[in-house]
Formats: structure tokens, sequence, C-alpha cells
């Protein structure tokens, strides 16, 4: 297996293959994202040891499950080494540029494998465009955090094969994963019910109707594990804010974000990875509401 970007998807896909027996090499802009990405990988299979030795072997994995896994990872910054693999998965920064950027590089080295693509909102056809073979391209979309979580969405481009899919069903499937079939559209199935649900939430706080405390309760009435808010500062409100244009622009203007989103993504506070969105989060103490936004409640 490959995988392009070690970043917050990257790292637990990696994580994943090297956990299910695939030899895995990973490959990064350069070698500080390198180690970063590592290290994360390893913090995660660290607690996955702990849960283990607390549970007396019933969840989590054992040190030599870890060491194991540990063994078949590698880094590289040289994209020969990714010329031998069956699979490269690509979860580098959702720009346009920099995934033809890299699919680009790999054309040029005669890549003759499949590219599986986690972008969560590009078009799978316009990125297989720029790959080496487009039947040979699929949209594989993990879902975070990757190790925890059960489903990926897998998505056919226009041009991709029987065989492309099929093999990229059963990769998910030795991932110990169940892949969610959907079609190549803005959004594609999940994020197209799921950003609209946050974006609302957004102006439910926006309108005052419910400060992002109480939205945030719904957890009590959905039997959801966590609040739309608090789950949209997980994932960068940055990158909601992205979805929700590319929704907006292929299915109009029931999916234009909401101003208090814009606002708050052109303040820097996209979330936990800057420190504040709706919630402030400070290292080792429970997240508190944002003042910025508390001051929406009106009671
Ligand atoms: P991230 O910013 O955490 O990581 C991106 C990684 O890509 C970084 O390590 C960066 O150094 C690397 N990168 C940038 N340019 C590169 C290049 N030219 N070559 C190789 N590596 C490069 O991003 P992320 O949140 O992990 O997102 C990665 C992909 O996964 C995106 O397509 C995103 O839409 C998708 N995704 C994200 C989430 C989420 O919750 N964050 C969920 C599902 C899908």
């Amino acid at each position: 297996m490959g995988v392009v970007g070690i970043g917050t998807m990257g790292n637990g896909i990696a994580q994943v293959c090297a956990q299910q027996g695939f030899a895995t090499t990973v490959l990064d802009v350069d070698a500080g994202a390198l180690e970063r990405g590592m290290a994360a990988i390893k913090k995660s299979l660290d607690r996955l040891v702990a849960s283990f030795d607390k549970s007396g072997g019933e969840k989590g994995i054992s040190a030599e499950k870890k060491a194991e896994a540990e063994s078949r990872l590698a880094t590289t910054l040289d994209y020969s080494d990714l010329l031998g693999c069956d699979i490269v998965i690509e979860a580098a920064t959702e720009r346009l540029e920099i995934k033809q950027q890299i699919f680009g590089r790999l054309k040029e080295l005669g890549y003759g494998g499949i590219i599986a693509t986690n972008t969560s909102s590009i078009s799978i056809t316009r990125l297989a465009a720029h790959s080496p073979d487009p039947a040979r391209f699929m949209g594989m979309h993990f879902m975070n955090p990757v190790p925890l979580q059960q489903g990926v969405e897998i998505i056919r481009g226009l041009l991709t094969s029987d065989a492309t899919a099929q093999a990229v069903v059963e990769l998910t499937r030795e991932l110990g994963k169940t892949e969610i079939p959907a079609e190549d559209k803005a959004g594609f199935g999940i994020n197209r019910m799921w950003v609209p649900f946050v974006n609302e939430a957004v102006r439910v706080v926006d309108e005052g109707v419910m400060a992002p405390d109480e939205a945030d309760k719904c957890t009590l009435c959905l039997g959801h594990r966590m609040g739309p808010l608090a789950t949209a500062d997980y994932v960068g409100l940055d990158v909601i804010l992205f979805i929700c244009n590319v929704l907006e622009e292929e299915f109009g203007s029931a999916y234009k974000a909401s101003p208090l989103l814009k606002r708050l993504v052109e303040g820097g506070q996209l979330g936990v990875k800057s420190g504040a969105g709706f919630y402030l989060y400070a290292d080792g103490a429970a997240p508190v509401v944002n003042p910025a936004v508390a001051r929406k409640r009106t009671r």
C-alpha cells in the first residue's frame, strides 16, 4: 500500500493499513510532516496497547501487534518508492492543484496500480482526469478518526473500471471497514446529508434559538455520539465552509453557508486545530463555549 499525505487522515489510514497486515509506504512533502505523522501513529498505537493492558486483552492491541504494525510502515519523500504499490491512497490537503501535482508525478513515473483518493468534496471524475489512468482511479472516503470509524464511502468516477471498483471493495473489507457506495455528486452521500445539518445548527446559534452547548445537547434526543458543533470544531470549520460552497455550487442556494460560519472562519476560529471554534480548547481543560459565539445567547 502507498499513502500520500500523513496529516489527520493519512496517518489514520496508514495506521489501519499497517495494523491489518499491509506493508505501507507513506509519502509527504517534507521530513517534518513525516515525523509529525509517524509520531501521531505511535501515540495512537500506544493508546491501543494501554487499552489492551487495562482491559486484560479484551480491547486494543498487544505490544507485539503494535511492534508488527510499526515494522510494516516506511516513510519516503521519493515518489519512485510508490511504484511497487498495488493501491496508493491519496490523503493530501484538499486543494485541486495539490492533488493534480501528486497524480501528475505518479503519471510521469508510469505508476501502474490503483489510486484511491480520500477527497471529501472534489469530483472523482475531475481528479481522475489528472491521474495516470481514469479506469484505475476511485474515491475512498474514510471518516475521521480513521481507526475508529467503521464506514468508508466508495465512489466510482465516470470511467472507473469494474476491476478497480472490486479491488477497492475488497481492500475496504480487508481493512476491517464497511463500504458504502455513493455516486460522484458534490459531497457524495455522507457530507451531502451531514454538512447541511451542521450548517443549520450554526444558523440555530446565529439566530439565538439555542447556544452552542444547547444545540449540541441534541445528542440526548437523536442518539448521536457527538453534537454537530463539537464535531464541526473537530473536523475544522474551514473544511465545513469549503464543503458548503461546493454543495452550493452544484445544488444551489439551499446549501449556502450560514453567515456565522463564514465570520468564524474569517476570524481564524477554525475549531480544535486553531484552539477556538464554537468552543475554546486549552490543553488538559474541558472545552468551554467560545464567548465570541456565546454573545448570540438570548437568555
Ligand atoms: P491535513 O491538512 O491534516 O493533512 C494533509 C497532509 O498532506 C499534510 O501532511 C501535508 O503535508 C500533506 N501534503 C500537502 N501537499 C502535499 C503534496 N504535494 N504531496 C504530499 N503530501 C502533501 O488534511 P486532512 O484533514 O488529513 O485531509 C486530507 C484529505 O482527507 C483531504 O482530501 C480531505 O478533504 C480528506 N478528508 C478529511 C477529513 C477530516 O475530517 N479531516 C475527513 C474525510 C476526508
